[in-house]
């Protein structure tokens, strides 16, 4: 879809989330809606709840009060329909995740088989149409080991693509990768974002913000402190914490 291109219904909603790590209040009165085919980029300071957000989408992290609701259902706290919608949601971690002991391949074919009950052959032409869709066609044979970090971070990648998922998660992943692998990897999020996928991205790529998001979230302490189209956001960010944060990494 792409910034200044219409949004659909909210796929995502947060309401007055709140969570803490014993005495410690991470995230504050929290809402948030992504709608569909939207891309929001999520920045901040490190400590300030960004990570813990984004795992509260898919219950990777409990909340003690507050509802979340994904594709129009409240997301339960256990059980079948919360795996059902976690299938919905594809997450892409800093650190890549591969399974080591596996094939490119492998790892592209084996949720699909499990949790997709996909057939072995079916989940191979997906996995490879993929593995094309990320550039990594050639590389499928190979064990992440004797891949480089860019394509180890593609593959996981094409990994959660592989589910069909309705939303993809991003929790930085340029920020363990050399520099000169940053662009792959935010390239191949580029299409993903120019083909309507609804994404939430934790970055500190601030190109990638300004490209590809429709808007922009700076958290600080817990708190959305700014949710704002990026334009608007890099050209005139209303609060002092952000404009502090921009002078820092700018
Ligand atoms: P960010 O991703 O913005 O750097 P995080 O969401 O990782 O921030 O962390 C927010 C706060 O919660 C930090 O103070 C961090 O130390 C704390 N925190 C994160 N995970 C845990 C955990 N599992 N147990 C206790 N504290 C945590
Ligand atoms: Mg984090």
């Amino acid at each position: 879809m792409g910034p200044g291109m219409a949004v659909g219904e909210p796929l995502i909603e947060l309401r007055d989330v709140n969570k803490h790590f014993g005495a410690l209040h991470v995230l504050r009165d929290i809402d948030l809606t992504v709608g569909r085919g939207e891309v929001v980029v999520i920045i901040g300071p490190s400590g300030g709840g960004k990570s813990t957000l984004i795992r509260t989408i898919n219950r990777l992290e409990t909340v003690q009060s507050g509802s979340i609701v994904v594709d129009g259902r409240p997301l339960p706290e256990e059980g079948k329909e919360l795996a059902r919608l976690r299938a919905e949601v594809g997450m892409v971690f800093q650190s890549f995740n591969l399974f080591a002991h596996r094939t490119v391949l492998a790892n592209v074919t084996l949720a699909q088989t499990k949790v997709r009950r996909r057939g072995k052959q079916d989940a191979e032409r997906r996995a490879r149409e993929l593995l094309g869709r990320v550039g990594l066609a050639d590389q499928a044979g190979k064990y992440p080991a004797q891949l480089s970090g860019g394509q180890q971070q593609r593959v996981a990648i094409a990994r959660a693509l592989a589910m069909d998922p309705q939303v993809m998660l991003f929790d930085e992943p340029t920020s363990a990768l050399d520099p000169e692998m940053i662009n792959e990897v935010l390239e191949v999020m580029q299409q993903l974002a120019r083909d309507g996928m609804t994404m939430v991205v934790v970055t500190h790529e601030m190109g990638f913000a300004r490209s590809a998001a429709n808007r922009v979230v700076f958290m600080a302490d817990g708190r959305i402190v700014e949710d704002r189209p990026p334009e608007e956001f890099f050209r005139a960010p209303e609060s002092e914490r952000a404009r502090d944060f921009l002078s820092k990494i700018l």
